[in-house]
């Protein structure tokens, strides 16, 4: 039955590029970590729904406080309604949100997507601030939807926003191929000064915008993360211009990281975040979450059908409290630090692997042609045919692993955070024997 459902499904599905694509398997269980497919096979699975099962697949409290939600009764969409269930999310969440945040926060149910998220995040800031334009990244993933606004006829809340306009693409500081030059902490300050003096170039072509939106470790983009120095420099550059300055923790949120939000690693306080996947312990949600200050939305101004789904909630706010009581952010500290230092033990025997980089379990490895020369930062060229190799080889060994970056050749590494012992040696050494296989 497997090979015929994965046929119809790659037959019936979008060409869009898909998972079935990319992993010729049916899963019909699935619990923690490992995903047994129809015929029998079982896997380890490093991409979790890119990112968003923090504990696992099914995990015993999530399926409780789906149960426990469906047998009482409790309407499953009820639109905007005030419901316990969303009382007890936006509880979970804001005891968990760094308190500096949390105490002049508001949050805003978006749904069901990051990226309705992040497009609810940039139009407050738009109507807070009146302006139109954004200062994004390179290498940034926001979303996948084009503006819906733009197409809808309704004037009157169309009128008080000014348009999407124009996104100014600014340097990430991503140390291995850095733009300037030089890698690590240099190049990111030389990113900063970059930043600073385009804003304050008056003939640097850069209109105010309504927002600066980050992620403090990219993720799609590769696994990137910012160092804590250069972050606590957009925040100060952003405050000082009045640029709100939006956080996108939608992959990073919920103790991927090795802490509960990614920001909470360099201090800065956002003026808002954007968060999705884990918030919903395995469920579509999605909230903004922002300093009451920028609270100018009149009522009616951002709704939508599908917000704040009951189940969705009692699922995240199970999770939430559940990463919190058991210490699960520092317990992928630990894994991750672990990881990380064997991949790059492993980087000094297998040329291919060009750098190892991340934060908690949020790593990267980024393959390369180890005959080509290294550029001035000491980077070889990515190599994504390579890099489709390990990921097969990978899938051979009962591997689930995902690419991601600039040229599609690093491997996303987003194991649960109730990864094992165990568990963290199997990953190791199956990918370590994929990439010697692929790479000989
Ligand atoms: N922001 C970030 C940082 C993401 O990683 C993603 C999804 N990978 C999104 C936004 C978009 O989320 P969604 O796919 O749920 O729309």
């Amino acid at each position: 039955p497997g090979d015929a459902i994965l046929r119809r499904q790659c037959v019936r599905e979008s060409a869009a590029r898909t998972y079935a694509r990319s992993f010729p398997i049916v899963p019909v269980r699935a619990h923690g970590m490992t995903v047994e497919g129809a015929d029998g096979r079982r896997y380890l699975d490093c991409l979790s729904g890119a990112g968003t099962l923090a504990l696992g697949h099914n995990h015993p409290v999530v399926l409780e406080a789906i149960r426990r939600t469906l047998d009482s009764g409790a309407p499953l969409h009820l639109l905007d309604l005030a419901t316990a269930e969303k009382d007890d999310f936006t509880s979970a969440l804001f005891e968990n949100l760094p308190a500096e945040f949390a105490a002049r926060a508001r949050v805003h149910f978006c749904g069901p997507a990051g990226t309705d998220a992040v497009e609810a995040a940039l139009k407050l800031m738009q109507t807070a601030t009146g302006r139109s334009g954004s200062l994004a990244f390179t290498g940034a993933y926001h979303g996948m939807t084009a503006g819906a606004l733009a197409l809808t006829g309704n004037v009157a809340v169309k009128e008080p926003l000014p348009g999407g306009g124009e996104v100014v693409r600014l340097p990430y500081p991503y140390g291995y191929r850095c733009p300037f030059g030089v890698g690590g902490e240099t190049g990111a300050q030389l990113g900063a000064t970059y930043v600073e003096r385009l804003l304050d170039d008056p003939s640097g072509g850069v209109v105010p915008p309504a927002a600066m939106i980050l992620e403090a470790v990219q993720g799609e983009g590769g696994v990137v993360p910012a160092p804590d120095g250069w972050l606590r420099e957009m925040r100060r550059i952003t405050a000082e211009r009045g640029i709100p300055l939006i956080v996108d923790e939608v992959q990073t949120g919920v103790g991927r990281t090795g802490a509960m939000w990614a920001v909470e690693h360099s201090g800065i306080v956002p003026d808002a975040m954007v968060l999705s996947k884990a918030i919903g312990g395995s469920l579509p949600l999605a909230v903004v979450v922002y300093c009451e200050e920028y609270d100018g939305w009149r009522p009616g101004a951002h709704t939508g059908t599908f917000r704040g789904n009951t189940l969705a909630m009692a699922a995240g706010a199970a999770t939430l409290r559940y990463v919190a009581a058991h210490g699960l952010a520092e317990r992928a500290a630990v894994a991750g630090a672990r990881m990380a230092a064997r991949l790059r033990e492993l980087a000094t025997e297998l040329p291919a692997i060009g750098d190892v980089r991340g934060r908690g379990l949020m790593i990267g490895v980024e393959l390369v042609d180890p005959a080509a020369e290294p550029d001035a930062c000491g980077a070889r060229p990515a190599d994504p045919a390579l890099a489709v190799r390990v990921r097969e080889a990978c899938l051979a060994r009962g591997l689930i692993v995902e690419l991601g970056g600039r040229h599609d050749a690093v491997l996303r590494l987003l194991p649960p955070l109730t990864i094992t012992d165990e568990q963290v040696a199997a990953v190791l050494e199956r990918l370590a024997d994929a990439v010697a296989a692929a790479s000989r």
